[in-house]
This record gives structure tokens, C-alpha cells and sequence, in this order.
């Protein structure tokens, strides 16, 4: 059941065939087939596209406003003490609001104690600020980002299981974001 809610596309085709016809020779549930199928949809067709809106749709995990589109982002935060130096990407689903004190969070995190390690601190502070620019750019726009598309597109199997569930769809959101 892993394998086909999570993995179906790293299947090769004759492997998919087989999981396919197994499920339906266990009589298994309708929604793993619905599943697997998910998996194999094209991210620019409109059958993408509404996973995508089902998941722009939902409650933002992180204030719980229903305002705005989600959007998803990767915000870097750089800590350095003398040769330590960690450069820290995390995945966030929430309302732009909610990414944007985010982001802004992680950029001042980063100027204030990032730089304090060689040769790393200044090289991935660098890196961390320059790309928390170009985030926050990517946040102000209403469309969908890549990172949200390739969010959906690596987890649509998980998202169609739990297509119905609304209490389901917004726990992995949040998981997503405390991981
Ligand atoms: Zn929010």
C-alpha cells in the first residue's frame, strides 16, 4: 500500500501494470487505485492543476486564515559559531502573509549570526540571503511556485488518499512545515 500511495512513479511501467492488477485482484480500496492513477497525471494538465487549487484552497496550517492561496517556499537560515557553520532550507505551505514573516525571520536570523564562521559562514550567508530575495519575490506573485508544484506533483498519491479528508490534508501540511 506504501508503495503504491507513495512510490507508484518510481515504478517502472510492466512494475506499475502489476501493481495495478494486484490491487484490483485484492479487491483493495477503490481510493489506492484513484491513488496510483494520481501519480501518473501530467503537472500541465488541468487534472494537475486542481490538486494544485485543493491544496492552495486549504486553511493556512500556519494561522489558520483562509484569505489567501497557499503558496510554498524554501527559506534558508544560516547559523555559524567560529567552524560551525549550518545552512538550513526548510519547506513551508502556508498563506504568503505567514511566508513572508518567515522568510523575513530566517533573513534576519542569517544576518545576525550567520556570518560568524570561515570560511562557510559568509559563503552560505551569502547563498542563504540571496535566495531569501528572490523567495520573497516568488511570494508576492499570486501564482502557484515551483516549489509548490514539485510539492504536489512528489506527493499527489498522499494527497489524493486524503483528497476527502480535510482534518487529514491539513495535518500533513503542518507536518510538512514542522519537519
Ligand atoms: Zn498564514
Amino acid at each position: 500500500m506504501r508503495l503504491a500511495v507513495a512510490e507508484a512513479t518510481s515504478l517502472r511501467p510492466e512494475a506499475l501494470e502489476i501493481l495495478q492488477a494486484e490491487i484490483k485482484s485484492r479487491g483493495l480500496d477503490n481510493d489506492i487505485v484513484n491513488s496510483v492513477n494520481a501519480q501518473l497525471i501530467d503537472t500541465g494538465s488541468k487534472e494537475f492543476d486542481d490538486y494544485i487549487s485543493l491544496i492552495r484552497n486549504q486553511p493556512c496550517p500556519a494561522c489558520n486564515s483562509t484569505h489567501q492561496p497557499l503558496n510554498a517556499a524554501v527559506i534558508g537560515t544560516v547559523k555559524s559559531f567560529i567552524l560551525l557553520t549550518r545552512y538550513k532550507k526548510k519547506l513551508m505551505i502556508a498563506c504568503p502573509t505567514c511566508l513572508q514573516q518567515a522568510n523575513q525571520s530566517g533573513t534576519s536570523t542569517t544576518a545576525l549570526l550567520g556570518w560568524w564562521g570561515l570560511p562557510w559562514g559568509i559563503i552560505r550567508s551569502t547563498q542563504a540571503l540571496i535566495s531569501n530575495i528572490k523567495t520573497a519575490k516568488k511570494i508576492k506573485s499570486t501564482e502557484p511556485t515551483d516549489t509548490l508544484i514539485a510539492f504536489v506533483k512528489t506527493n499527489i498519491g498522499i494527497i489524493e488518499s486524503l483528497r476527502k479528508n480535510k482534518q487529514s490534508l491539513q495535518a500533513m501540511l503542518d507536518s510538512v512545515n514542522k519537519r
